[in-house]
């Protein structure tokens, strides 16, 4: 079968919200912004949590400030490093880079606004090696009756 040559980045919590602070689950695995990926083929890599690395699952909930350390940086450096090392090879492999999504308000993998650890870490390393990407947030209110607007949202953002 034919490849689709696209894939899609996603922070770790989007296909699994296991890994989230409890009890701050939106879904009970992963959100359903990923169906339009799903339907057209695209292949999805799921960035690492950092959160859940640095502090496991009974972590509380904490600010950017109180995870903006030495130690908090250089772990999300580490871990966005192999994967912007991937990137390369499916760049260099002519493969499309469709998008990144991330987490608004998230002290770790918040795009916008607030940008978050790990996403400030990996942003700019992408930036770095010349790699630009579509980006979209799931917003950090209740999802429930939103997905049908997100989804529509995330095509387009993503023009896939
Ligand atoms: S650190 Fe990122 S991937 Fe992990 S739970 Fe928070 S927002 Fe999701």
């Amino acid at each position: 079968m034919n490849r689709s040559n696209k894939v899609v980045i996603v922070s770790h919590c989007i296909l699994n919200q296991n890994s989230v602070v409890n009890p701050l689950a939106r879904a009970k695995g992963a959100f359903d912004i990923i169906q339009p990926i799903l339907d057209r083929g695209i292949g999805i890599i799921q960035l690492p949590c950092p959160e859940f690395k640095f502090l496991g699952l009974t972590r509380k909930p904490m600010t950017i400030e109180e995870y903006d350390c030495h130690d908090y940086r250089r772990l999300c450096r580490t871990l966005a490093e192999p994967v912007v090392k991937d990137l390369l090879e499916y760049k260099a492999n002519d493969y499309e880079i469709v998008g990144l999504i991330g987490i608004h308000h998230s002290p770790t993998c918040g795009i916008t606004g607030g940008r978050g650890i790990f996403m400030d870490e990996f942003i700019k390393l992408l930036i770095k090696e010349d790699i630009n990407i579509n980006r979209f947030e799931i917003p950090a209110c209740d999802l429930d009756d939103k997905w049908d607007e997100l989804k529509e949202e995330l095509v387009k953002t993503f023009n896939i």
